[in-house]
């Protein structure tokens, strides 16, 4: 290959201190053959000179070229000293190209986080474009994500807080249902973080390990009119102001104004109305 198309395709794979010797395209994957740069690292006990011992080609997933899922292969060394001072033999680690035991080089792993966390996308689906299994994406994610996750700063400061109960999953042979309860920030729209289970208590664990100057910030609590919402944020946000949801509102009033068009079609009529009843329509109304 020319040097021109060698440096391109060392951008299109994006990988430190390489060298692209081959592109090569099969019916399903490019495979980039590469060859890493760099000096021979010293003897880990003498400092001395040392020699290639072992090698074996590792490939990884890179990121798509031209709309086609692509590996890179590189050769992996393993090297002795030379002059035989007893240490143990060692392969080069190449951290930047990829975090060790991942099938992902670390640019594909990141956009791979990417994908799935901020577009929400199936791990299946990135798996297939990176033409990879879906555990190596999987792998990745949360490789790559939990950084994002213990970052102190990823809640911020809160003013208005809320809870919001979701059916997490249905478990084992009989379907059971996991709930769970969402802490969210609503007037800037985060999820600040999903406590196990709907009951007052765990949400009131977790406000309590959070730090009293993030705690002093919040000035209102909105509620979805349940009895453990309401009981959190009576114990843990005594002070602060709480606000009904309107969504719930809404629909509670819906609710009483059902009752009340029901007990009054039973002490006009004795009996509920037909189909065609007008105020049992007028439920049915747009
Ligand atoms: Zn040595």
């Amino acid at each position: 290959m020319s040097s021109d198309s060698t440096r391109m395709c060392e951008l299109l794979v994006g990988l430190p201190d390489v060298t692209v010797l081959e592109v090569i395209e099969t019916d399903i994957r490019l495979r980039v053959k590469l060859e890493t740069r760099g000096d021979r690292p010293p003897c880990t006990r003498s400092g001395g000179p040392v020699k290639v011992k072992d090698r074996r080609d590792v490939a990884h997933a890179v990121l798509p070229c031209f709309g086609q899922p692509t590996v890179s292969v590189g050769r992996k060394l393993r090297w002795a000293c030379a002059v035989g001072c007893g240490a143990a033999s060692f392969t080069e680690t190449a951290a930047a190209i990829a975090a060790p035991r991942q099938k992902l080089t670390d640019r594909a792993g990141r956009w791979a986080t990417f994908q799935v966390g901020h577009h929400g996308r199936a791990v299946s689906d990135v798996a297939a474009d990176l033409g990879c299994d879906w555990r190596t994406v999987m792998n990745a994610v949360n490789c790559h994500g939990q950084a994002l996750i213990d970052d102190p700063n990823r809640i911020g400061a809160t003013a208005t807080v809320g809870l919001g109960e979701v059916l997490f999953c249905r478990d084992g042979p009989f379907k059971h249902w996991l709930w769970s309860t969402q802490v969210l920030d609503v007037a800037r729209g985060r999820l600040l973080e999903v406590v196990a289970g709907r009951d007052a208590a765990s949400c009131c664990k977790w406000f309590a390990e959070q730090p009293v100057g993030w705690m002093v910030r919040i000035c209102w609590a909105t509620l979805d009119l349940s009895g453990s919402s309401r009981s959190v944020f009576d114990t843990m946000l005594p002070r602060e102001v709480q606000i009904a949801d309107p969504v719930h509102v809404v629909k509670l009033a819906k609710f009483v104004l059902d009752e009340v068009r029901r007990r009054v079609q039973n002490e006009t009529c004795g009996h509920r109305g037909p189909k065609s009843d007008p105020l049992y329509r007028c439920d049915r109304q747009p």
